[in-house]
């Protein structure tokens, strides 16, 4: 006998959980199901070294207030990171690695061509290309799709390969030409428009945007958003279940079946759980589907009228990361801030990014001695990487310019992310409008999720909320007189 909800939501990541958490704020209780055994999808923490630290995502954008405003409702204190941001380069010859701090800027579109920190970034012939931006009128790159045309166009190359790829390549893991402008950075196009130059306009976005840093975290971690947004489910009369992996969805005319098993160990820890046992079936008149993008394709291809098709996602990149802790004094300095983007090809390093987590998050290693760094590698269409704690050393030695060895370090993860952060490429952009125009035709049907509303928790958990928001409203208004 299937068992009922109010409301089922599939997946419990940030997605799901700031949807799961907004029902139950306009009084619906849903049922949350989450194939792990535990919730927070790619945010996550464990300790090492002795202290609790962000394994997956650390902080968020804040381009958007949601985040900020869902964490100090919950309790949360909101903190914003410690230390400037670097790039490690190439030096003028070509030969050797540089570092030099990243200016002032939308994912390092310079706002001020006057900042020394830009011309310590480019040469004098790449930062007189680069002022072309501020007289050629609001048209070129104004219909540019992804973000390396956009940049190239307006800014040059030097200014796309040497302060756009590291930071926009490192956030996404993709080159800028597989990034669509309007998904990684929302207004930018608009402000081009209004402003002739993209220069200004990515002052003007900096002026709108909170004043200070552009990213944010709460006190302690990351991953006791999580927790926060667990108790506060249960506390509204919701329920998380984890260890559920759902295995289909089926329209019927009052609702939803869904079917669920529990969650068993693939025969590769990496990969997914999978269903074990028999089945269970819930009905539900409220469904939001709040999957990776994968898992979600899978769910929705046998729905008819959502013509998934073939549609497969871009492969995103195998990442993986080394997080370290250690003891060691010389790094109190915080030599390169809360650490630095790799350009890739420089030379000396293998990483794609450090990230002095110690420094960026003080509040994490409160009253310890401990260091925290968090060295990823990985980019797409690049071999899998499988990083040791000592190809890690060596690089953090080279970023940091300190000397490092095993005998500092107190304890260390490798974590492996495969296939992550598929690119928001315009094609994917474009498929994704058709699905919500076909998915708007379902009643009682949401979906959520970073493939969907976009990477990153700034568009995750607002949209999260909304999708919630939309089907409360959509309800109520069926059950008016
Ligand atoms: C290494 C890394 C670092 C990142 N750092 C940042 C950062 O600092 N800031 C930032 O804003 N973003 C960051 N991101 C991106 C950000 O983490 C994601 O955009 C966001 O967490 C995605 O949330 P989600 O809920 O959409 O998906 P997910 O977190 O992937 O959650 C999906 C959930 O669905 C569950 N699931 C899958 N299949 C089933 C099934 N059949 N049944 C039930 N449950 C299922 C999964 O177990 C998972 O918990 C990072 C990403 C990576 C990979």
């Amino acid at each position: 006998m299937p068992t009922q909800a109010d409301a089922v939501v599939v997946g419990g990541g940030l997605a799901g959980l700031a949807a799961a958490h907004r029902l139950t704020e306009l009084g619906v209780a849903p049922l949350l199901l989450e194939s792990r055994g535990q919730c927070g999808g790619l945010v996550f923490g464990a300790p090492v070294g002795g202290v609790t630290v962000d394994l997956g995502a650390e902080s968020f954008a804040r381009r958007s207030t949601a985040c900020a405003e869902l964490a100090e409702q919950l309790g949360l204190e909101v903190v914003t990171p410690g230390g400037e941001s670097w790039i490690w380069g190439t030096d003028a010859a070509g030969e050797r690695g540089r570092a030099f701090r990243i200016p002032h800027g939308v994912l390092s579109i310079p706002t001020d061509l006057d900042d020394p920190q830009v011309a310590e970034a480019l040469s004098p012939e790449g930062l007189a290309r680069a002022r072309d931006d501020l007289t050629m009128g609001p048209e070129p790159g104004a219909d540019a799709p992804d973000l390396a045309t956009l940049v190239e166009t307006r800014l040059g190359r030097e200014v796309l390969d040497r302060l756009v790829d590291p930071v926009a390549g490192g956030v996404h893991s993709v080159h800028p030409s597989r990034l669509a402008v309007d998904v990684v950075s929302p207004g930018l196009h608009e402000a081009l428009a209004e402003e002739g130059s993209l220069v200004r306009a990515a002052a003007s976005l900096r002026a709108k945007a909170p004043a200070g840093p552009l990213v944010a975290s709460t006190a302690g971690g990351l991953f006791r958003l999580v927790d926060a947004l667990v108790g506060a489910i249960g506390d509204g009369g919701g329920t998380v279940a984890t260890r559920r992996v759902v295995t289909s969805i089926e329209k019927v005319d009052d609702g939803w079946f869904v079917t669920h098993h529990t969650a068993g160990r693939a025969p590769d820890p990496a990969d997914p759980p999978v269903p074990t046992g028999n089945p269970e079936q819930v009905h539900t008149p409220t469904l939001v589907i709040a999957l990776d993008g994968r898992a979600a394709l899978d769910l929705l291809r046998p729905l008819e009228p959502l013509a998934i098709g073939d549609w497969e996602l871009p492969r995103g990149a195998d990442l993986a990361q080394v997080c370290i802790a250690l003891v060691k004094p010389e790094l109190d300095a915080a030599p390169r801030g809360s650490g630095l983007l790799v350009t890739p090809g420089a030379p000396e390093v293998t990483a794609k990014a450090l990230t002095h987590y110690s420094i960026k998050w003080p509040t994490t290693v409160d009253g310890t001695n401990r260091h925290v760094l968090r060295v990823s590698y990985g980019r797409a269409g690049q071999p899998t990487p499988r990083p040791s704690l000592e190809d890690a050393l060596a690089d953090a030695a080279t970023l940091l310019g300190v000397e490092l060895s095993v005998d500092d370090v107190v304890g260390h993860m490798v974590i492996g992310f495969p296939n992550s952060l598929p690119p928001q490429t315009p094609e994917h952009r474009e498929r994704v409008g058709a699905l919500t125009a076909a998915a708007a035709e379902l009643d009682g049907f949401e979906i959520t999720g970073a493939w969907y509303a976009g990477t990153g928790l700034a568009a995750v958990v607002p949209h999260g909320r909304a999708v919630a928001e939309k089907l409360v409203v959509k309800h109520d208004d069926d059950d008016a007189p």
